[in-house]
C-alpha cells in the first residue's frame, strides 16, 4: 500500500489542467486508483423530523486525494458520470453506507446519478449489495440527483419501481433546481421531495421564494409525499420552513456532515 501510494504521487497535480480534456482523464484515473486504495469516505448529516427527532442520516462521499488534498463530489462525480466508474463508486458507497447501518441507527440516504438509473441492472445490483450485507431494504433511501438529465424512460421507470417495491424509499434531490422538475412528479413515483438549497438560503427576505416553497409544500401534501427542506442554516429560516408545511429538514443549522467516527465521539462526550 505505502509504496503504491508513494508511486502514485509522482503525478503531481498540475493546477493549470484544471477544466480541461487532460484534467478529466486525470481525475478519472486517479479516481480509478482512489476506488481500490481505501481514499474515498462517507461523511454523514443527520436530517430530522417536524418534532427535531433525528430520522435519518445523508451519505455524502468524500475523497482524501494524497495530494491534492480533500475533493469535492461536485468535481468528480459529474466526471464519473461519464462512465462505468459511477457505477463502480455508488457501489463502494452502497456497501459502505449499508456497513454503517448499524452504528448509524437510523436509516441512510444515499445519492444515485440520474446516469446509473439508465442501466437496465441497477435496481437489481442495487438488491444484490443489499442482500450481500444483510441491510433491510426499509432502512435505505435512494435521493436521484439530476447532475444530467433525468429522464422518465422505461428503464429508468422500472428501476425505481422494483426499488420501492423491494421497500426502499425514493427521493427527488434539489427538487426546483433540474432541469424539469414539474416533469418528475409526472414521470416517476417516488417517496420524497428535497427541496433544494438555493429556495431555502433567502427565504427570510424574498417573497417569492417563500411562496415557491409553500408552493411546493401544497403539491407534496396532495400527493401525499414527504418534504425535507435542505440546507436549513438559520433559526428563521427553519421556522418559516416549518410554517410552509415541510416535514423534515436538513442543514448546518442542525448538524453538518461528519465521518461516522467523529459522530460517535460526539455522542459518546
Ligand atoms: P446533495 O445530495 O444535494 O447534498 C447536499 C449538499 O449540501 C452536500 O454537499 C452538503 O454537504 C451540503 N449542505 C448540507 N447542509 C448545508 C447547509 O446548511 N448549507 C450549505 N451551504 N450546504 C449544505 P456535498 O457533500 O459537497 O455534496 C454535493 C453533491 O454531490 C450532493 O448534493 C450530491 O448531489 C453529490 N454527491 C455527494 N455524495 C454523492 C454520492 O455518494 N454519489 C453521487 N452520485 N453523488 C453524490
Ligand atoms: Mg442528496
Ligand atoms: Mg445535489
Ligand atoms: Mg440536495
Amino acid at each position: 500500500q505505502g509504496k503504491k501510494a508513494g508511486r502514485r504521487q509522482v503525478v503531481a497535480f498540475d493546477p493549470d489542467m484544471l477544466g480541461d480534456e487532460r484534467h478529466r482523464r486525470f481525475i478519472e484515473r486517479e479516481l480509478r486508483a482512489a476506488l481500490l486504495m481505501d481514499e474515498l469516505e462517507l461523511y454523514y448529516q443527520p436530517v430530522f423530523d417536524g418534532q427535531m427527532r433525528l430520522r435519518s442520516h445523508e451519505a455524502l462521499v468524500r475523497w482524501r486525494h494524497p495530494v491534492r488534498g480533500t475533493i469535492s463530489p461536485a468535481q468528480f462525480v459529474p466526471i464519473a458520470e461519464e462512465s462505468d466508474l459511477i457505477d463502480k463508486l455508488g457501489d463502494w458507497v452502497l456497501h459502505r453506507a449499508c456497513a454503517d447501518l448499524d452504528r448509524l441507527g437510523t436509516p441512510v440516504a444515499v445519492n444515485i446519478s440520474a446516469a446509473q438509473l439508465r442501466r437496465g441492472d441497477f435496481a437489481r445490483r442495487f438488491a444484490d449489495v443489499l442482500a450481500e450485507c444483510g441491510a433491510a431494504a426499509d432502512r435505505l433511501i435512494v435521493e436521484i440527483t439530476e447532475t444530467v438529465p433525468l429522464v422518465a424512460g422505461a428503464i429508468e421507470q422500472a428501476n425505481l419501481e422494483a426499488l420501492r417495491a423491494s421497500g426502499i424509499k425514493v427521493a427527488i434531490d434539489d427538487f426546483g433546481a433540474g432541469h424539469a422538475s414539474l416533469q418528475y412528479l409526472r414521470g416517476f413515483a417516488f417517496d420524497i421531495i428535497k427541496i433544494d438549497r438555493s429556495y431555502v438560503a433567502n427565504l427570510g427576505d424574498n417573497r417569492i421564494d417563500a411562496m415557491i416553497v409553500a408552493a411546493i409544500c401544497d403539491i407534496a401534501r396532495s400527493l401525499d409525499v414527504e418534504v425535507i427542506a435542505e440546507g436549513v442554516e438559520t433559526e428563521i429560516q427553519l421556522d418559516l420552513l416549518r410554517r410552509a408545511g415541510c416535514s423534515a429538514f436538513q442543514g448546518y443549522l442542525l448538524g453538518r456532515p461528519s465521518p461516522l467516527a467523529a459522530r460517535q465521539v460526539a455522542n459518546a462526550a
